[in-house]
């Protein structure tokens, strides 16, 4: 009642002030003698893509680390394939990929022949076999808010009709979403997530998500060692300043975790495998390549494929999907494709001879890598900092630790609520 109220007022005062056109104004927005609000913490859950945890060791990140050394922070195992959608979705799912269903960033079905999944797509049917913490939590009464997140836009639940105008009926999003778009600055994302705490808390969520890509950009362009990348680190380190700052202004206390979805390692001219030249294109079609390349056998030529693929090769190692070993927690949904070949991590697979010189970095290798390994800080009051995760602590662990600081029941996953249990105070 009183926050309507100093919303009504704040808003009359502001119009009047407009209206008067008055040079100087003591404008009375914040009397010194009004009750401040006791705001309840807000979970804020932020991605730093392609962040690998020894880039907090580079001297450019104070306010990462002071949320670090102030709180709880840990390398994390992310999942495989370590790439962006099946880790972010892992990580709001509590499921594997081979169980959520975003195996991969881009993806066929056999149940749709005629689609194809790629980065852009916000066709439910691809994500609806694994329910997302802003929808549990929206359905128990928990309000939430997305300044971008990987399936954040889809109508979770929903169905897109296979015609033109592609209406898609049913199915829920968070009460706040926003499409995403590389455009929007680091600056406009830390100020969206602030705006929406600045509300009324009738309308304010309780949960937040927040991603910056710039560090996964710079990683893959310049690679993980370079200058450029020890850049983006500071950019981002500052926004996350912004933000904790922000949140200090507004006395908003938060529960903050801030995570990335996989590290990132260096490519190299001399590190390629060639498709070509190691299996005749004739008796396949490569669904993707890099790290890893997953193959569609063409039809009736999977004898001469396998004996081509299964020759033991420096540097790689080809399975049938129903033969990857059992560590992946890989190998059974219907959309990883019949064959699949990891690389060793820094060597990358090609189609082709390549044409222009292999720089940069990538990810999408081994989970177990030293390199795919992700960042994993919290900061709140809601943490005990004495704790420490096991080794063997994986993103599918967030999940259950986001239900438990939004106070929701999760549903069952492949994630292990006791992973995490005594990073939150009893
Ligand atoms: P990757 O190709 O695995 O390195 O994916 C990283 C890229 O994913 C980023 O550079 C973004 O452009 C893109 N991305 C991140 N979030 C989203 C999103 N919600 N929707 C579409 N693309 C995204
Ligand atoms: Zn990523
Ligand atoms: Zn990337």
């Amino acid at each position: 009642m009183y926050i309507r109220s100093l919303s009504l007022a704040l808003t009359l005062s502001v119009s009047s002030l407009v209206a008067a056109c008055a040079p100087v104004q003591q404008h009375p927005v914040a009397s010194a003698s009004a009750p401040t609000e006791q705001r309840a913490p807000v979970t804020i859950l932020v991605s730093i893509d392609g962040f690998r945890p020894d880039y907090l060791t580079r001297g450019v990140s104070p306010h990462l680390n002071a949320l670090a050394s102030g709180g709880v922070e840990a390398s994390m195992r992310p999942s495989f394939p370590t790439k962006t959608f099946p880790n972010h979705w892992a990580i709001v799912t509590g499921d594997r990929p081979d169980r959520s269903g975003i195996v991969a960033n881009n993806m066929e079905d056999e149940s749709r022949p005629k689609d194809k999944f790629t980065m852009a797509s916000d066709d439910p049917y691809w994500w609806n076999e694994a329910e997302p913490i802003w929808i549990t939590a929206e359905k128990q009464g928990v309000r939430t808010a997305t300044m971008f997140w990987p399936g954040s836009n889809v109508a979770w639940g929903g169905a897109k009709a296979a015609e033109w105008p592609y209406t898609i009926s049913n199915g829920s999003r968070p009460s706040d979403w926003a499409q995403f778009n590389e455009a929007i600055s680091p600056t406009q994302r830390v100020n969206g997530v602030l705006d929406v705490l600045r509300r009324p808390a009738d309308i304010r969520p309780q949960f937040v998500t927040l991603y910056f890509d710039e560090v996964d950009t710079a990683g893959h362009i310049n690679g993980p060692d370079a200058a450029q990348t020890t850049q983006a680190v500071a950019d981002v380190d500052a926004h996350i300043g912004n933000l904790v700052a922000g949140l200090k202004a507004l006395g908003q206390p938060a529960n903050i975790v801030i995570v990335s979805d996989h590290g990132m390692a260096a490519k190299a001219n001399d590190r390629v495998i060639v498709l070509d030249k190691i299996a005749n294109p004739a008796d396949y079609r490569t669904v993707e390549t890099g790290p890893y390349a997953s193959l569609a056998p063409i039809p009736g030529h999977e004898k001469a494929l396998e004996s081509a693929l299964f020759k033991p090769r420096d540097h790689m190692q080809c399975w049938r999907k129903s033969e990857i070993p059992a560590r992946f927690h890989y190998g059974t949904h219907r959309r990883i494709p019949p064959y699949f070949c990891l690389a060793e991590t820094g060597w990358v697979f090609q189609n082709t001879t390549p044409t222009r010189p292999i720089t940069g970095g990538d990810h999408g290798w081994d989970d177990r890598a030293p390199d795919m390994q992700a960042l994993f800080i919290v900061n709140g009051p809601a943490f005990d900092r004495a704790f420490r995760p096991s080794a063997d602590f994986a993103n599918i662990d967030v999940y259950p630790l986001l239900a438990r600081l939004l106070g929701v029941t999760p549903l069952a996953s492949d994630g292990d609520a006791t992973v995490l249990q005594g990073l939150v105070k009893p």
